[in-house]
């Protein structure tokens, strides 16, 4: 409702604003900055988490398993990058080598880029290469096929709703898994070579999110403490407004995890993971095993986690 005394002063307004609008044609640059929209919040819906099992669906038909540094792996990093240029997502393979206890080996990252307003960028991050050595069609359905299954459908999300005040880079991360036992020369291959590369470049990092086992039909989503305290309250917080806030536990102690190399370059970085994966409350007995497959998952738990991330996004971002 407006009332008429209102109305002439919106008329007037109107009337003020007219010239910057049309006079030649032409708008001044501080009014073309006022006028460009401001982001609409990101939203995680129901059908979102059906597009992200999907998505999961695919990756573990066409690419199990997809051990680091075999052909299986590389093309799994194909099929990646594929998907998301056809979510109209800018996105690149970076190949390299480094060292393993078995010999060196040729890793591939996938790299989606989201171009937003600012000169700060936030990165979203998953792996999606199998743990070796479980069996001939072991799926990595939850750890690996999870949270890659979301980071894809996370990103056609921020695609399609245009420019974002943060610049985006989606990361699928090659080599997570160790091949005997972590160590310097064992596992987070591509985190530490993406890491190093962004620090290098002097990139601007808002927040590093990721997540990884978030699958999970029984749905507990940790945070441990090696993550930032800014991201962990934040976490909280949009957990809260996202009506989770009993998915989500702080954790006391430390899980090392593809954002420990962010950590380790002063980034801001978190990850949201359920390591209590197995066939009853507090075991981990389907972790790194055969029963690692699609039954196991749902549409439900992606559902809980994107709609979490979302609102931290929203909230990183001032999208209100
Ligand atoms: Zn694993």
């Amino acid at each position: 409702m407006i009332l008429a005394s209102q109305k002439a002063v919106t008329l007037l307004a109107l009337l003020t604003l007219l010239p910057l609008l049309v006079g030649c044609g032409r708008v001044a640059p501080e009014a073309a900055d006022a006028l460009r929209s401001q982001p609409k919040p990101l939203a995680f819906t129901a059908e979102h988490a059906t597009n992200a099992l999907q998505r999961v669906e695919a990756l573990v038909k066409n690419h199990t398993p997809r051990d680091a540094g075999t052909p299986e792996g590389a093309r799994a990093a194909g099929g990646l990058q594929q998907q998301l240029q056809s979510a109209g997502v800018a996105a690149e393979l970076v190949r390299f080598e480094d060292e393993t206890p078995r010999g060196r080996k040729t890793f591939a990252n996938v790299i989606g880029t989201h171009r937003g307003r600012s000169d700060e960028w936030i990165v979203l991050l998953s792996h999606f290469d199998t743990k070796s050595g479980i069996g001939p069609a072991f799926q990595g359905a939850n750890d690996s096929g999870s949270s890659t299954g979301l980071l894809l459908e996370l990103a056609a999300i921020i695609q399609n709703s245009g420019e974002q005040h943060y610049n985006f880079l989606f990361g699928f991360m090659d080599g997570e898994e160790c091949q005997l036992a972590y160590s310097d020369r064992d596992g987070f291959h591509g985190s530490k070579h993406f890491a190093r590369a962004l620090k290098k470049e002097g990139r601007d990092l808002k927040a590093v999110i990721l997540t990884d086992m978030i699958g999970d039909r029984d749905l507990q989503i940790s945070v441990p403490r090696n993550s930032t305290k800014e991201l962990k309250l934040l976490a909280l917080k949009a957990a809260a407004v996202a009506g989770h806030r009993d998915k989500i536990t702080m954790l006391s102690s430390v899980i090392l995890d593809d954002h420990q190399a962010f950590l380790d370059l002063d980034f801001p970085a978190i990850v949201l993971i359920d390591f209590e994966f197995g066939s009853r409350p507090g075991s981990n007995d389907y972790w790194h095993t055969m029963e690692d497959s699609m039954d196991k998952i749902s549409a439900e738990s992606l559902l809980i986690t994107g709609q979490i991330v979302v609102e931290m996004i929203n909230m990183l971002c001032g999208n209100f």
